[in-house]
């Protein structure tokens, strides 16, 4: 294949991947930028695998190769998305983020050991060049690869989602990360593949690390995480990229990456903290701070007709939508309510908070899957000082997002983190089947304040029942 179709084909693959990323960032054009991302992978999967067919190896050896790799990624992949809940969606990104970084370390092993299949044949300067790209990507690969796993665990509610904080932590990371550092050197200096010990030993370092640095990592601190190892992967693509000198895995690599630190950057300033803090694994942040006293009052139970009048009667209602309702795959329903109240002349809108949930915009993508207007979905910066002037919230299956204590109680492992203040509404409804606590494990006041009514049950069951009783007065 000439090099100019490959470099052109790159080049449209490059430009359809970050038109994708503009377009995924509003709602309204996300499905297009679905569509432009799958469309510039496969250009990208098709180019390479015509380029790498033409190199004059095995003819047959090579295509036999290429479409057992497709065949197998491809079903894999196919049998993942079609299989995965909605709520296990967070722990496939996970995972996939792992495959992406032990593919990195897998390329920075064979570019090592068979040099004909990567660009070694250079000498000098060159020869060590590679090498440190080759060590760069086998440590980054080997850090998103544990790290993904740990966080997958975590996600999955396998690993607790406490944070492991070891007294000399800082030491720990401060002392591999200099390990790393050091072990580079051999790699540089030993002749032939006589480096491959310390290569391992960087694998096994920067590993040790990934699992240290995220099991440090408290679970409100969690979304932060997931889009930092997103962004990790990103970057341990691009150094493979740089090992096998493919100009379009470096670009979309750098493209992920970059996109991934901008994305934990926004995560950090919605919760209020400091990036560092979170990458270094807990430093300075509440986390490691004792619960605090129980909360006190009483729960006020309200049964579900009690409900359906407070909503009738109501001129304003906000709905604020947690992982409770992703649970109980309540969104259609929601939206059932919705129009039933606007039918009434009731003004309805949709609260979201940037961590609810257990992804990125996870109750964005329910309520458009349900078919909610984007103009009644309002983020938290947006929405909070409404809540003065409404009549009902109902909190469907969140907690942590509506946790006053984040505000006000030091000793909450959530406290600085920016919450819906849903407790300024005239009334409260919090609809869970229970009183448990949210995914960061800790008590919320909300719960016995004088103004809120707990609902208890499932989500859809009881907003089910809600769209029966509103319809029928
Ligand atoms: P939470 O996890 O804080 O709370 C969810 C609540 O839903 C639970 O208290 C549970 O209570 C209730 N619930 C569960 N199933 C049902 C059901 N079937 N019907 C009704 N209620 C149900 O969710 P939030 O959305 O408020 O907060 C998100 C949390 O997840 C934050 O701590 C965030 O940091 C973290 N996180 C977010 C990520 C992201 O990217 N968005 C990623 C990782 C973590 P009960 O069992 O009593 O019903």
């Amino acid at each position: 294949m000439k090099d100019g179709v490959t470099t052109v084909a790159y080049l449209v693959a490059g430009v359809l991947f970050i038109r994708s990323l503009g377009s995924l960032s509003k709602q309204e054009t996300a499905r297009r930028g679905s569509a432009y991302g799958a469309f510039g992978m496969a250009v990208a999967v098709a180019i390479t695998a015509a380029a790498w067919a033409s190199r004059g190896m095995d003819e047959w050896e090579t295509a036999g190769a290429l479409v057992a790799a497709l065949a197998v990624g491809g079903t894999f992949g196919a049998y993942l998305a079609r299989r995965v809940e909605m709520t296990s969606m967070p722990e496939l990104v996970a995972i996939l983020h792992s495959f992406v970084g032990l593919a990195a370390v897998l390329v920075g092993f064979a570019s090592y050991l068979a040099p004909s299949t990567a660009a070694v044949d250079e000498a000098g300067a060159e020869r060590s060049v590679h090498l440190v790209e080759v060590a760069i990507g086998i440590a980054v690969g080997a850090l998103t690869f544990t790290g993904s796993i740990v966080a997958w665990a975590k996600l999955r509610g396998t690993l607790s989602g406490k944070p492991l904080l070891l007294g000399a932590r800082h030491l720990l990371n401060g002392g591999a990360a200099c390990g790393l550092l050091l072990l580079c050197a051999p790699v540089v200096l030993a002749q032939g593949t006589a480096g491959a010990p310390y290569l391992v030993g960087i694998a096994i370092i920067a590993g040790l690390l990934g699992i240290h640095l995220v099991l440090a990592i408290g679970g409100a601190d969690m979304p932060v995480v997931v889009s930092l190892l997103n962004s990790y992967s990103g970057w341990a693509a691009a150094a493979s990229g740089f090992v096998l000198a493919n100009d379009l895995l470096i670009v979309t690599g750098a493209l992920v990456g970059s996109s991934g630190a901008i994305l934990s950057i926004i995560m950090c300033r919605a919760m209020n903290r400091s990036i560092l803090s979170v990458v270094f694994g807990g430093f300075g942040t509440g986390d490691a701070k004792e619960a605090g006293p129980a909360p006190a009052g009483d729960v006020h139970e309200l049964a579900l007709e009690g409900v359906a009048t407070l909503l009738c009667d109501a001129k304003k209602v906000i709905v604020v939508p947690g992982y409770g309702m992703a649970v109980a795959r309540a969104q259609a329903s929601v939206f059932l309510l919705t129009q039933a109240l606007r039918k009434r002349g009731c003004e309805v809108h949709f609260a979201i908070h940037p961590v609810a949930g257990r992804l990125p915009g996870h109750m964005n993508v329910l309520l458009a899957e349900a078919g909610v207007p984007y103009n009644l979905v309002l983020e938290m910066d947006e929405i909070n000082r409404d809540f003065v002037k409404t009549d009902a919230v109902l909190v469907i299956g969140a907690n942590d997002i509506v946790n006053p204590g984040a505000l006000d109680d030091a000793s909450s492992a959530i406290y600085g983190m920016p919450v819906l203040e849903v407790w300024k509404a005239k009334t409260v409804v919090v609809l869970k089947r229970g009183m448990a606590a949210g995914y960061a494990g800790v008590e919320n006041p909300l719960f016995y304040l004088g103004n809120t009514r707990m609902l208890f049950g499932d989500a859809k069951k009881s907003i089910d029942g809600l769209v029966a009783a509103v319809a029928s007065r």
